[in-house]
């Protein structure tokens, strides 16, 4: 599933660029993260561990429940992002 940004986000910027696939941005107040572009990670980091959740420093990024997805579904999704 998709992951996705909470109130509690204090917009420090540090996520943008820990993610791989672009899909975090600036927004007010609190940034988002694009469904469509994050794969949690996956097709990008060798483990498939969501880069953007260790260096937020309020944990303020969590799964979205909302964005139930398989694997294969977000392995597809990464190679829409690079096609
Ligand atoms: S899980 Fe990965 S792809 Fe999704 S927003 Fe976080 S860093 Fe970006
Ligand atoms: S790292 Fe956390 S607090 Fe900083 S902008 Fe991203 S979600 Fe918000």
């Amino acid at each position: 599933m998709a992951l996705k940004i909470i109130e509690e986000c204090i917009a420090c910027d540090a996520c943008v660029e820990a993610c791989p696939s672009g899909a975090i941005a600036c927004a007010d107040p609190i940034y988002i993260i694009t469904p469509s572009l994050c794969t949690e990670c996956v097709g990008y980091v060798a483990d498939a561990t969501p880069s953007c959740i260790p260096v937020c420093p309020v944990e303020a990024i969590v799964y979205d429940e909302a964005h139930q997805e398989t694997p294969e579904a977000l392995m597809e999704k990464y190679e829409r992002n690079n096609s």
